[in-house]
C-alpha cells in the first residue's frame, strides 16, 4: 500500500496507491497525489511494468505525471509504460506536460469496461461503478488468489460481482457511517463496504480513501459490525501477501 486518503494527501498520508505483484510483475494501480515517493521506497520508476487507474481524479491519478516523468528524463528509456484507465480521464493530468515530452513514456491500451483481459499474469475483470465520473472497478487474479478494487463508487451490486470470494477487497470507504445526500449514490461509508464485503464472502476486507481526518478505528469498528472477517486500513508500508 502506498496511501489510502481521499480527496487530498495528509503529512503523514498519501492518497490511494497501490503496488500489486505477482511472479515478479508489478502493477500500480492509482497513483493519486502523493504516492510516487512512497512507492520509490519499493521499486525504480523503471521497474513498474504497467499501471491501472480506476478514474481520472486526481486523488487517483496525479502521481502518474511525475511517474512518467522519471522514466522519460531520467536517462535509462524503458519501454513505453502500459496505462490503463477509462476512456478520456487521463486527459487532464496527461496535459501537463508538451505531449511531446511523455508521448514516448505510455501507451493508452484499450479494454472494455465489463469485459476480462490480461496484464502481465493477472486475469482482469471489470465493472462500470456509480461515481461522479466514469469509476471501473477490478478484480484481478493469478495463481490462484483474487484481489477486488473499487476505486471510488457508491454501493453497487457490482461490487458484489467483482467481490466474489476474492481473498481480498480493498474497498472505497469515505466515510465512517454516513455519505452527505448529493454524494450517496457515488460513494460510500465504512459500513456498506462492511456489508458489500459480507455479501460477496470475501476473506478478508482492506478500507480505503478514508476522508482525511477520519478515525481509523471508528471506520475499522463501523466495518466490523457488518463483516466479521479480517478487516484493516491502507496505509503506505502495508503489505498484504494474498500467498499465490
Ligand atoms: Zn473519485
Amino acid at each position: 500500500m502506498l496511501g489510502g486518503c481521499g480527496a487530498w494527501p495528509m503529512a503523514d498520508q498519501a492518497c490511494s496507491g497501490y503496488l500489486v505483484e505477482h511472479d515478479g510483475f508489478r502493477l500500480l494501480m492509482d497513483p493519486g497525489y502523493a504516492t510516487l515517493p512512497r512507492l520509490l521506497e519499493h521499486v525504480t520508476a523503471e521497474q513498474v511494468d504497467a499501471v491501472w487507474i480506476s478514474h481520472g481524479h486526481p486523488d487517483h491519478c496525479a502521481d502518474l505525471n511525475p511517474l512518467l516523468r522519471a522514466r522519460a528524463l531520467g536517462g535509462d528509456s524503458p519501454s513505453a509504460l502500459p496505462v490503463y484507465a477509462p476512456d478520456g480521464g487521463l486527459d487532464s493530468v496527461l496535459a501537463l506536460d508538451k505531449p511531446a515530452m511523455l508521448a514516448d513514456a505510455y501507451v493508452l491500451p484499450d479494454f472494455t469496461i465489463g469485459g476480462s483481459h490480461e496484464i502481465g499474469p493477472f486475469r482482469v475483470d471489470t465493472r462500470l461503478l456509480p461515481h461522479h465520473v466514469p469509476n471501473v472497478g477490478i478484480r484481478l487474479t493469478a495463481g490462484g488468489a483474487a484481489l477486488a478494487y473499487t476505486g471510488d463508487t457508491g454501493p453497487s451490486p457490482d461490487v458484489v460481482v467483482l467481490a466474489r470470494e476474492a481473498d481480498l477487497l480493498l474497498a472505497e470507504a469515505t466515510y465512517v457511517d454516513e455519505v452527505p445526500q448529493e454524494d450517496a449514490p457515488y460513494l460510500t461509508t465504512a459500513r456498506q463496504a462492511g456489508r458489500q464485503a459480507t455479501e460477496a464472502a470475501v476473506g478478508g476486507l482492506v478500507l480505503t480513501h478514508l476522508w482525511p481526518g477520519t478515525d481509523p478505528a471508528a471506520a475499522r469498528h463501523v466495518a466490523g459490525e457488518a463483516f466479521g472477517g479480517q478487516i484493516s486500513v491502507a496505509r503506505a508500508g502495508s503489505i498484504m501477501d494474498l500467498g499465490c
